[in-house]
């Protein structure tokens, strides 16, 4: 196989190895490119990082939810919508 192919194995296996970084927004710019460009030709990787995505999605959504206790959510929610009726126009709750 051509060594110049975006579908060669150390590619891959680059990419791959840096898929928690890129779901995590730690990598460089250049990094970041390089899985991107990698994951529009490569289904292998594509898929896996779909598959990585939706769970880091479902995750993060329960530590939302069971981190903080109900003390602090409801105070967080009342600074929100302090912050929300203070705010001249359409604040975004998030
Ligand atoms: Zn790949």
């Amino acid at each position: 196989m051509n060594s110049n192919s975006p579908l060669d194995r150390a590619t891959c296996e680059q990419v791959f190895r840096r898929l928690d970084d890129y779901l995590d927004r730690e990598l460089s710019p250049t990094e970041r490119t390089r899985v991107e460009e990698h994951l529009q030709f490569c289904e292998m990787c594509a898929s896996e990082y779909r598959f990585e995505a939706s769970f880091l999605v479902q995750v993060r959504e329960k530590v939302r939810r069971i981190a903080a206790p109900p003390e602090v959510r409801s105070r967080l929610l009342q600074r929100i919508a302090d912050l929300t009726a203070s705010a001249p126009t359409g604040f975004p709750a998030e």
